[in-house]
C-alpha cells in the first residue's frame, strides 16, 4: 500500500499555552515495499510522524492516505480496524508483557480480530520458527535474552500479516550485533514486499543498504537525505 501525506501538521494542545507544533506541513510519499528511515534529534517529531503514518493519530491539518484510503478523515473506530488489519508496530522499548509468555505476547494483536485460538497458534508457530523463538514459546518474556525480546516484539508486529511495519527506535537499547540482526530481519521483510518505516539515529540502521530512503526530521519538518528509489518528499 502506498502512503501519501500532503501538508500534514500535528499540533498538540492546540490553542493552549502548552501548544506544540510537532509536525509542520509535511508532505511525503512512500511506495509499497520501500524501507524508509527517519532520523533526527529527540523531540523533532519522529514518533508523531510514525503515529500518523501508522494511522494511530489523525493530523490536525492536511491529508493522509494509505493504500488510497483517506485515513486523515477516518473516524476512530474505523481507524482502529484499519490499523489492526494493515499495520504492525514495533514500539520503542518493545512494550511486551513481562509476565506473559513469548507465545501469548505474539498472539495479542489477534485477540480483537477474533482469530480462533488454534489458528492463532499455527500462525505464531510459523513466525517463531522464522525468528528462532520456538524453544522460548512458553517462557515468560522476563526470562529471555535481549535478542529474543527484540524478535518477540517483531513477531508480535507480524502476526496479523501487515503490509506496513513501523518500528520506533527499535535498536536504541541493543548492541551492534543485535542491531545488525534487526537489519537482517528488515531484509527478509523487504523481500516479502513489506513497507518498513523506521525512526532511528543508529548508524547501523541509517547506513544500511536495505534502507531505500533516509529523511531527516528537524523541528517538525522533513528533509530528504538519501534516495535510491521512489519515495519523495516535496
Ligand atoms: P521524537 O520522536 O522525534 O522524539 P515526538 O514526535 O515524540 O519526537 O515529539 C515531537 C514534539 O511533540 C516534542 O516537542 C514533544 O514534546 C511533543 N509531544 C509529543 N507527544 C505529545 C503529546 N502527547 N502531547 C503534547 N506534546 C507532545
Ligand atoms: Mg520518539
Amino acid at each position: 500500500m502506498d502512503i501519501v501525506l500532503k501538508d500534514v501538521s500535528k499540533i498538540y494542545n492546540k490553542g493552549l499555552v502548552s501548544e506544540v507544533v510537532a509536525l509542520a506541513a509535511v508532505s511525503l510519499s512512500v511506495s509499497r515495499g520501500e524501507v524508509v528511515c527517519f532520523k533526527g534529534p529527540s523531540g523533532s517529531g519522529k514518533s508523531t510522524l510514525l503515529s500518523i503514518l501508522g494511522a494511530v493519530f489523525t493530523p490536525t491539518e492536511g491529508l493522509a492516505t494509505i493504500g488510497g484510503k483517506k485515513v486523515s478523515r477516518m473516524p476512530d473506530h474505523f481507524l482502529t480496524q484499519f490499523r489492526q488489519k494493515n499495520m504492525g508496530f514495533v514500539p520503542q522499548h518493545f512494550n511486551l508483557f513481562d509476565h506473559m509468555s513469548v507465545l501469548e505476547n505474539i498472539c495479542l494483536p489477534l485477540l480483537p480480530l477474533g482469530v480462533p485460538p488454534k489458528q492463532q497458534r499455527v500462525r505464531a508457530q510459523l513466525l517463531m520458527a522464522d525468528l528462532h523463538l520456538e524453544h522460548r514459546a512458553k517462557f515468560p518474556v522476563r526470562q529471555i535474552s535481549g535478542g529474543e525480546t527484540q524478535r518477540t516484539a517483531i513477531a508480535r508486529a507480524l502476526i496479523n500479516d501487515p503490509s506496513i511495519i513501523i518500528a520506533d527506535e527499535p535498536t536504541a537499547h541493543l548492541d551492534k550485533v543485535l542491531s545488525e540482526e534487526f537489519i537482517e530481519i528488515v531484509v527478509q521483510l523487504k523481500m516479502a514486499g513489506k513497507t518498513v518505516l523506521i525512526a532511528s539515529h543508529d548508524p547501523v540502521v541509517i547506513e544500511s543498504s536495505v534502507v531505500d530512503v533516509v529523511f531527516s526530521v528537524e523541528e517538525g519538518r522533513l528533509y530528504r537525505q538519501k534516495h535510491s528509489s521512489g519515495a519523495t518528499c516535496f
